[in-house]
């Protein structure tokens, strides 16, 4: 596995603010989510739409192995599809949750998500990193459904999920967001070992040395 630094130099200073945001969701997104259908009731098919973006994710270059489904849990109407996008759009901040909750609130009209009136539910193929364990809390989501937790996801990716809390899954439940978790958690680690198994793919967690290791 590389582990390194964006090659590109960066713009340099006095160049002008920048005014706007470029976010664009890869046109296959779309395409996979009219395959899966656009109603998935069973959780285990939001979570196999999920676990399938994700392993394309990396493949198509767009960042790391990690998309997130934005649904109403009780009809299994899909709101939005996220994945990583840190590659893509040079952002740090672009993980899957934070898409997939961005473009949801831009789809439903409110920063709010409890504002639909009916419940959402966020469905990620691992437990959120530090960062996003944030931007879920405030998202006005109900529902955090995940493949899994623990530490085989850096074991197996390289990446630093960061310092999160033990009680992580009890805060969310003390601000009513309820945490379901183990939905095709065997199926979720064959995709973050597919992509710890490539000699090619760059981790991207800033603080890393520009060090190549070992595959
Ligand atoms: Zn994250």
């Amino acid at each position: 596995m590389t582990t390194s630094h964006p090659t590109e130099p960066l713009a340099p200073a006095g160049a002008g603010l920048v005014a706007a945001l470029d976010i664009v969701l890869p046109p296959w997104v779309d395409d996979e989510v009219r395959a899966a259908g656009t109603v998935l009731p069973d959780v285990e098919d939001r979570m196999r739409l999920a676990l399938r973006l994700a392993a394309r994710n990396h493949l198509e270059g767009s960042g790391g192995p990690f998309a997130a489904v934005v649904a109403d849990p009780t009809t299994g109407q899909i709101h939005a599809a996220g994945v990583n996008l840190v590659l893509a759009t040079g952002l740090s901040t672009m993980h899957a949750e934070v898409t997939a909750l961005s473009f949801a609130q831009t789809r439903l009209g409110s920063w709010d998500l409890s504002a639909a009136g009916r419940p959402i539910e966020l469905v990620v193929n691992w437990r959120p990193c530090v960062m996003c364990y944030g931007a879920v809390m405030w998202s006005g989501v109900q529902a955090l459904t995940i493949a899994g937790e623990g530490n085989e996801v850096e074991t197996l990716t390289g990446f630093d999920e960061g310092p999160m809390r033990d009680d992580w899954a009890q805060q969310f439940e003390h601000r009513g967001i309820t945490v379901r978790t183990d939905i095709l958690r065997d199926e979720a680690l064959a995709v973050f070992a597919e992509y710890g198994n490539r000699n090619d793919v760059v981790v991207y967690n800033a603080r890393r040395s520009s060090t190549t290791t070992a595959p």
